[in-house]
């Protein structure tokens, strides 16, 4: 009998809301109107993840029938990607911090649980460097796409390797859903982070009319030093 893969049987569900409750272009109430699910394979074993997808419904609306997914999926996985982005971040760290091979991540991955097939961690690695070299001031295309969205909600996100100090911070915009910068830092300060946001906050060309953080004390302070007066929602 074919054993039955993890993938297809998550030990694990995870419901996520939208934190988001006004459409950002109208600020007409956006309504819960159904669920996506995707399966992630985590360190922590799959989960099934089940998403409470908002839409803005107002005739007229620029953003008129567009989706808003929880803000936190993408703390957690990237779009369309099987793996959540604590294996991906695992793997980045151990090729380019202690230049594992591909083998030998494989195996590092395997031990901790991880179904994985050997030509998939390249793939993983691929996403890491495509990740952490996504840089806003470089990206015609990101740049015009935020110009004509007008404004940015940002998602601020740090993701502890697991074997060692490394961070791997990711600042997003959930309106687009686009990954806007990538770090991998030693330390987490709020004069590291700040500059992180500063970054950000001068490449997007865009007014920042929110952010979306866990509520660590470096990350408000950073947030209270480069965005003041911009709303702070605390996930
Ligand atoms: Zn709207």
């Amino acid at each position: 009998m074919a054993r039955i893969s993890p993938r297809e049987r998550p030990d694990q569900e995870t419901v996520l809301w939208p934190m988001q409750k006004l459409c950002p272009a109208c600020g007409s109430p956006m309504r819960v109107r159904y669920e996506n699910q995707r399966t992630l394979v985590t360190l922590a074993g799959s989960t099934r993840l089940r998403l409470k997808i908002r839409r803005c419904e107002r005739v007229g609306c620029e953003r008129y029938g567009h989706p808003w997914r929880p803000e936190a999926e993408g703390a957690l996985a990237l779009a369309k990607h099987e793996f959540g982005l604590d294996v991906i971040a695992l793997a980045g760290v151990l090729r380019h911090r202690d230049h594992h091979s591909v083998p030998e991540i494989h195996q590092a991955l395997r031990a901790r649980g991880v179904e994985i097939a050997e030509r998939s961690v390249t793939n993983l690695l691929d996403r890491y460097d495509e990740l952490l070299a996504t840089s806003l001031t470089d990206s015609r295309r990101l740049r015009a796409m935020l110009a004509k969205q007008g404004r940015v909600i940002l998602a601020l996100d740090g993701l502890q390797s697991e074997v060692g100090h490394e961070v791997l911070w990711v600042v997003r915009d959930c309106i687009s859903g686009e990954v806007l910068l990538a770090r991998s830092l030693l330390s987490g300060t709020a004069a590291n982070l700040a500059s992180l946001l500063r970054d950000v906050v001068e490449a997007v060309g865009v007014p920042v009319v929110g952010i979306v953080s866990d509520g660590q004390t470096s990350i408000r302070r950073a947030v209270e030093r480069t965005l003041p007066g911009v709303l702070h929602q605390l996930c």
